[in-house]
């Protein structure tokens, strides 16, 4: 399977970066033809500039966040209409960020991928535990459980159209990375699960991106793992060397 190499910008990045950025990445898949389709999720004000810029290249575009209605008087909120506009085909929804700084639950991202989908935009839904329910053992019921909560009522057909971001939130920006194993272990989980709500083939092709610290050094091994099919990239996604080597570690 084609792997999924997405950039979360998270609220960093200047107009300049976009152009260097598509620049490089546009290079290295010429000279590389990697076998990964990268994704790069800027914050909202350079979705334009991000759609001009990929033009003719490989790269696509994707936003961090989207709101459930389609437009009215939700001050501050962003549609998934504009993120059409904008020539974004990927959403990032229910990263941890969200949830812990702005209130997010399985509730409201369940909402999200509903419109998104029903939009033809591809969810990107992330789940992941906390270093707490690591080290209780609660890892795999809250990974299972935050998966039930989100996909509740979306079909077999429709799930599987969606990307699963499996972010353990302890090794988020922080420089500690799920080893190959522990990643691999819980992505077995999710898939465990995704085949309960589909069936075992859908769920094999539905892909699982880990995030979590991903760097140039550490992408190679993690992605040559069974069940890891790409990765969310946040720190490493906005320095363009760094960015491209992930890429080309696509096995
Ligand atoms: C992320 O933002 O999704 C992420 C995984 O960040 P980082 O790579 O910086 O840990």
């Amino acid at each position: 399977m084609e792997k999924f190499i997405i950039g979360n910008w998270k609220m960093n990045g200047t107009q300049s970066l976009i152009k260097t950025m598509v620049e490089s990445l546009h290079k290295t898949i010429e000279q590389n033809s990697p076998n990964a389709q990268v994704v790069i999720c800027p914050p909202f004000p350079y979705l334009g500039l991000l759609q001009k810029t990929i033009e003719g290249t490989a790269v696509k575009a994707g936003a961090q966040n989207v709101y459930y209605e389609l437009s009215g008087a939700y001050t501050g909120e962003i549609s998934v209409n504009m993120l059409t506009e904008w020539g974004s085909t990927y959403c990032i929804i229910g990263h941890s960020e969200r949830r812990s700084y702005f209130g997010e639950t399985d509730e409201l991202v369940q909402k999200k991928a509903v419109v998104l989908l029903e939009n033809n935009i591809t969810p990107v839904i992330c789940v992941g535990e906390t270093l707490d329910q690591r080290e209780s053992g609660a890892h795999e019921a809250t990974v299972v459980g935050q998966l039930t909560k989100a996909l509740d009522g979306i079909s077999a057909s429709d799930l599987a159209r969606c990307i699963i971001a499996y972010e353990p939130v302890w090794a988020i920006g922080t420089g500690k990375t799920a080893s190959d194993e522990q990643a691999n272990d819980m992505h077995k989980v999710a898939r465990g699960k995704l085949a309960e709500l589909t069936d075992e083939s859908t769920a094999k092709n539905i892909p699982i991106l880990y995030g979590g610290s991903v760097n140039a050094k550490n992408a190679a091994s993690l992605l040559s793992q069974s069940d890891i099919d790409g990765s969310l990239v946040g720190g490493a996604s906005l320095k363009p060397d760094d960015f491209c080597t992930i890429v080309t570690s696509a096995p």
